[in-house]
Order: structure tokens, then C-alpha cells, then sequence
């Protein structure tokens, strides 16, 4: 039987110095019970904690590590940067061979300027579409996150709808500023531009919303953004911080025909170094430029020990073959899963693109939409899940709304064998939910 008496101890120890124990709220476990477990490394596919339990991992820091963990390139380049200086204060080399390569990657940008974190680059676009227009409000999905910048976490008060990230500390004024529409409802979204379209800055949408589980854009969704924003003036903005270089190399707009206005990157092209991007066309990434109007800066941005894992990272990606086996082993996932599913009765659906996926925990093969299906979900069965599997070996993300994230580190055999974990601790789960709640609501 897995211990984690370890962790448990130094989450104790942790408590009178970090709120909760974490930086970050999912570590603490909250959204799925149980003993959050502290990480002592990763190595490939797997991660160690400090009870010396190991984990195949299909967490990958939330993304980050497509790669894996401590993948070799990357840590020598990192290990070289090292000894050169950490952060320098001014520009280098590296930062602009890293511009070049992901302008060059997706015709969308003509333009890119680094950051820390997903936060500052969506923050940044943001400020950019309201100073270029001249206007204020922002049109967010519900369900969406990104990043916990004010500008991002604020959501009418008085819309009633239940949204995710709600905070208290913004003021009223930027919750103003900010129209809610559900994920793939063009009907509400042509009424919202019908009512305020001449004052709305931009629409900003995940291309595939990695943020409610697994949920894929509508046919014709992206599309109908990009024309409702053209008529309106209103500038488009693609957050592709969970996206990008993921599918293919360079943003997924690269696979979708959509023209955005502004792209924001993060986690994968920072090669597990903190990273974040905004990028676009340069009528609009010149508001940056200096006295053109708009401000954005920090001490850390585009510090060459990122930029390192950054081109290190984007060397392996580049390489042929990189993406079509990402494809490969995402489909090899789905027909294990299906197949353990299958075996064991489970009318979860599996919807997955790329190397990326999520289970629905609901009874109904119609692919979610919208927030308002990810809320019909089980929740507690994921809970349940996810216990099980850790202690089968298995890391998933501490919610179900976070996606299944596949790495080029995941052998076959790790595919398989997680499928068939998950298609035993979801059967587990199910039948002790189906005893509390002997009908599972269909949807
Ligand atoms: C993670 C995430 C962000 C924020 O990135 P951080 O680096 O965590 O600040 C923004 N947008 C999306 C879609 C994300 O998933």
C-alpha cells in the first residue's frame, strides 16, 4: 500500500509559512480530496515524491513538460546557460533566435515579445486590444481561464452565472468590463456584439478550452468570433498558452484556417522554464514598441536561462516525425481506453485531439459543449478516481477540469497501462457511487 506519510509531515511543517502548504491552490488537493503529495523529482514520464512512490505522469506540470521531465537537451543547455548568467538585464541572442523561430512558425504573428507566465502575456494582449480600440469591455467564455491577472479574473457580479476563478479584491469597475458568453454559443455571442459590439475591445478564447476538462470548438465557432469581430472592429485574440506548439509546431491556428489578431503562448514553449508570449500583428504588437502607448516589462522577461531551455526545447520539437507520433500515441490512448471502458461497462465518453484528452464523468456520448455540460458531471467520482489511480501509479491532474495530458516521454506501455488503470479505478468508482446513487443521471 502506497504511503504518503512523508508528504503529509512536510505539508504540516509547510502550513505555518505557505497558506495551505502550496503556491499554487490545485496542489493542495482541494478540488479531489485526499493527501496532496509533495514532489521530490521527474525523470521522462515519471515523477518521484518524497515518500518514493512513482508515477507514470499525465499531469506534466499542467502541460508544461511535453518533453517529460528533465529531458537531456534541455537540461545541458540549461546547465551551460547556467554558468554563463542567469538573467543579465539585457537582451541576447537567444531571445532573438527564439522571435525568430516561433514568428517564423505561424503566419498568424509577425511579431512576439516574451514574458514570465501565461498571467502576463494574456494580461499584456488584453491591454494592447483595449488601448488599440479605444475601448474597454472583454469577451470571455465561461469556464475559460487565463491567468489570474485582475483584467482576467474579473466577471460580472451580477450575472449569476457560476464562472471559475471567482475572487474577491477586484474592483467593481473592471467586473464591469467584462461580458460572459457560454463556450460555443454563437447565438449568444452575435446578441452580445448585437448589444454592445461597439464597445468591446476583444474576444479572447482558448482554441480548444483545456480549461473545463477537454472541451472542442463547434464547427464554424472560431470562424464566427472572427467575423463578429471584423464587423465590430473588435480585436481577436487566440490564447494558446495550452495550445500552442502542442499539435503542431507553432500555434494551432496554424491547423484551424483562423486568422487571429493576437496569440499569447506559455507553458510548453518555455521547454519547463517560465516562459510566456504575446505575439500578433505588428499594427498591433507596435503599441508596445516605446512611445507607442502601450507598457509592459519585467527584470526577468526573456532571461537567457528560458530562452536556453526555450530553443533547446523547440530543437526536439522541430524534429521530423515529432508531431505525427504525439498523434500516434494520443490515438493509441483512446483506443486502449475505449477498449477498458468497454470491458468493464463504463459509459464515459473519451474525446481527445492530438495528444490531448479528457473523460467526461457523465452518462452520455454527446461530447460536452459548454460549462454548463462540464458541470453535469460526477465530480466525486473523479475523486474517487483519482485517488485509485495514484495509488496505482498513476498522477492525473488534482481536478476534473483540467485535460489528460500525453507526453513524447510516454512509452506505448505507459499508454496502456494507464488505459486499463483508469478503466478499473473508473468501474471501482462507479460502483461505489452507483450504491449511493443507484440511477446515474444520463445527460
Ligand atoms: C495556464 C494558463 C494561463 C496562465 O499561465 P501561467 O503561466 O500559469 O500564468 C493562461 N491561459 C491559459 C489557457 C492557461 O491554461
Amino acid at each position: 500500500m502506497r504511503s504518503t506519510k512523508t508528504s503529509a509531515h512536510l505539508f504540516d511543517l509547510a502550513l505555518p509559512t505557505i497558506p495551505d502548504g502550496v503556491s499554487s491552490p490545485m496542489r493542495a488537493f482541494r478540488q479531489v480530496g485526499g493527501n496532496p503529495i509533495c514532489a521530490a523529482s521527474g525523470n521522462g514520464a515519471t515523477l518521484t515524491d518524497v515518500d518514493g512512490n512513482v508515477y507514470t505522469d499525465f499531469l506534466n506540470a499542467f502541460g508544461a513538460q511535453l518533453l517529460g521531465h528533465a529531458h537531456p537537451a534541455v537540461v545541458e543547455a540549461i546547465r551551460q546557460q547556467a554558468a554563463r548568467g542567469t538573467v543579465l538585464g539585457l537582451t541576447s541572442p537567444l531571445e532573438h533566435r527564439l522571435a525568430q523561430r516561433i514568428v517564423e512558425s505561424t503566419p498568424a504573428i509577425e511579431q512576439i515579445r516574451f514574458v514570465c507566465s501565461g498571467t502576463e502575456a494574456v494580461m499584456t494582449a488584453t491591454r494592447i486590444a483595449r488601448a488599440h480600440t479605444g475601448r474597454n469591455l472583454l469577451v470571455k467564455f465561461v469556464g475559460s481561464y487565463h491567468g489570474h491577472s485582475d483584467v482576467l479574473l474579473a466577471s460580472p457580479t451580477t450575472s449569476g452565472i457560476k464562472t471559475k476563478g471567482v475572487t474577491q479584491g477586484i474592483p467593481e469597475n473592471l467586473n464591469r468590463e467584462v461580458l460572459l458568453c457560454q463556450y460555443n454559443d454563437q447565438a449568444q455571442l452575435s446578441n452580445l456584439f448585437a448589444e454592445h459590439g461597439d464597445a468591446i475591445a476583444a474576444v479572447i478564447v482558448e482554441p480548444y478550452a483545456t480549461n473545463m476538462g477537454f472541451v472542442r470548438p463547434q464547427p464554424g465557432f472560431m470562424a464566427e468570433i472572427r467575423r463578429l469581430c471584423d464587423q465590430f472592429g473588435s480585436l481577436f485574440i487566440f490564447d494558446e498558452v495550452v495550445t500552442g506548439f502542442r499539435f503542431t509546431f507553432g500555434g494551432i491556428c496554424n491547423l484551424m484556417d483562423i486568422d487571429p489578431d493576437l496569440v499569447t503562448f506559455g507553458k510548453i514553449i518555455g521547454g519547463g522554464a517560465p516562459i510566456g508570449a504575446y505575439a500578433g500583428k505588428a499594427r498591433f504588437m507596435q503599441h508596445v514598441a516605446i512611445g507607442n502607448t502601450v507598457f509592459q516589462s519585467g527584470t526577468f522577461a526573456a532571461n537567457p536561462l528560458t530562452m536556453a531551455a526555450a530553443n533547446a526545447a523547440l530543437d526536439v520539437m522541430a524534429q521530423a516525425g515529432f508531431y505525427e507520433e504525439l498523434e500516434r500515441k494520443g490515438q493509441l490512448l483512446e483506443s486502449s481506453l475505449n477498449k477498458a471502458f468497454n470491458a468493464h461497462n463504463i459509459p464515459f465518453l473519451f474525446t481527445r485531439y492530438g495528444a490531448l484528452g479528457g473523460v467526461a464523468f457523465r452518462d452520455s456520448q454527446r461530447a460536452m459543449k459548454s460549462y454548463k455540460d462540464v458541470k453535469t458531471q460526477h465530480y466525486e467520482i473523479y475523486t474517487k478516481v483519482h485517488q485509485l489511480m495514484l495509488d496505482k501509479g498513476f498522477l492525473m491532474a488534482p481536478s476534473l477540469e483540467e485535460p489528460i495530458f500525453l507526453g513524447a516521454a510516454h512509452s506505448d506501455d505507459d499508454l496502456r497501462s494507464f488505459a486499463s488503470a483508469l478503466g478499473e479505478a473508473a468501474s471501482e468508482a462507479l460502483a461505489a457511487h452507483r450504491q449511493a446513487f443507484p440511477v446515474l443521471l444520463p445527460f
